[in-house]
């Protein structure tokens, strides 16, 4: 296919000659409303009632039990990390193909990030590369998963759900259980996405959300966690917190903790947000399906939602049959006022991760240089 004409097109569904974004956000609701009623209210930092509504709302969203908010999604892993007792010279298994803040989180805990492959089809981490790996490399001792060759704990998995495509992560549970560890869900991307429908981030120990201003909604910079282990929920809560004990006038901290915990001013942005999620998430799957019509006849694989997947659509993705189509077709749509991206570079290749153990990354070898993100922003008249 012409690039010219998918040009023509995608300023044409966007009705402009201008510059198209890859996605911004959108306000269409409550947002200056809540952020004025917030100012007026002075409280503007990290107690709020904002803060508490969106944590009630994240969770009866989600369908989770508990919903922790905190300053953006990258925090929200770190948390989850450190809840579930990771620690330094553990590794955590996560997928070669993400975004550079799931490896970061666990780098901050001076832990280990081990990278598997990737589905070809889902995108997200692979049960069957996942087994592989642990039946190659793993052995239970005390009920723990140990590493048979570095000797190091096996003490988290972090499945991602890339572009908001939801991962097998029923089987990538069900393994992890076998070899008793625990599942972070990193949902930072699939707000809304669900598999059998059941929302993405409800599937693993604790799920993560992200509400930076390139996500689906946003609360400016934000994050939170979702878990229905009550346990875990208050542990969330404390760390982020600066750990304090509750005590009406008395400072008293019983560990190191952090300030992580979700100013009300971001939170009344997020309120207004979550409210139009549905209406986004209709407005972006119309988008798709015209994306999907068009590339119908293409020699390109538009990606569209694998089976009882039901998918946020948060970036549009187009498949290339080589590097060279994917380069050129980037070429031409960024030097006609398109902004179109590639896919992330895998994490081995990241300086600080490169000497990290790897499997084969066949999968995440081969889309990383065939993914093309789309321009997928909310349109007025979409
Ligand atoms: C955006 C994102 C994060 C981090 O979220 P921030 O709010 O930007 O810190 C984590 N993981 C993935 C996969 C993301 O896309």
């Amino acid at each position: 296919m012409d690039n010219k004409k998918t040009i023509s097109f995608i300023k044409s569904i966007f009705g402009t000659n201008e510059f198209i974004p890859l996605h911004v956000p959108s306000f269409n609701g409550n947002e200056k409303k809540y952020l004025i009623d917030c100012i007026d209210s002075t409280f503007v930092s990290s107690v709020g009632p904002y803060v508490t509504q969106f944590e009630k709302e994240i969770a009866k969203y989600s369908g989770s039990n508990y919903g922790v908010a905190v300053v953006n999604g990258t925090a929200a892993l770190h948390t989850a990390l450190n809840i579930l007792g990771i620690q330094k010279d553990d590794e955590v298994l996560t997928q070669g193909l993400t975004f550079v803040a799931t490896a970061n989180a666990i780098a901050y805990c001076h832990a280990h990030p081990v990278f598997i492959d990737v589905d070809m089809d889902t995108m997200g981490l692979s049960p069957t590369a996942l087994s592989l790996f642990l039946d190659a490399n793993a052995e239970i001792r005390d009920e723990k998963c140990y590493n048979k060759i570095t000797k190091r704990r096996i003490s988290a998995c972090i499945p991602m759900h890339t572009f908001g495509f939801p991962c097998r992560i029923i089987e990538i549970c069900k393994i992890c259980k076998q070899w008793g560890i625990p599942v972070i869900e990193d949902a930072a991307e699939a707000l809304g996405s669900s598999l059998n429908d059941q929302k993405m981030g409800t599937f693993g120990d604790i799920g993560v959300f992200s509400f930076n201003g390139n996500k689906v909604i946003t609360a400016g910079g934000g994050g939170a966690l979702v878990t229905n282990n009550k346990d875990l929920a208050l542990k969330a809560k404390h760390l982020t917190t600066t750990g304090k004990t509750p005590h009406p006038f008395e400072f008293h901290h019983d560990e190191v903790a952090y300030n992580y915990r979700m100013p009300n001013i971001n939170a009344a942005l997020i309120c207004a947000q979550l409210e139009q999620l549905d209406h986004i998430l209709l407005n972006k799957r119309t988008l798709a399906n015209q994306y999907r019509a068009f590339f119908e006849n293409s020699s390109y694989n538009f990606r569209w939602e694998t089976a009882k997947t039901k998918v946020n659509f948060w970036l549009n993705c187009l498949e290339f049959n080589s590097k060279e189509e994917r380069d050129q077709f980037l070429k031409d749509t960024n030097e006609n006022n398109i902004m179109t991206r590639p896919i992330w570079q895998l994490m081995f290749r990241l300086p600080m991760f490169k000497s990290c153990q790897t499997d084969e990354q066949t999968n995440a070898l081969y889309l990383e240089e065939r993914i093309v993100n789309l321009p997928s922003s909310y349109r007025k008249n979409g």
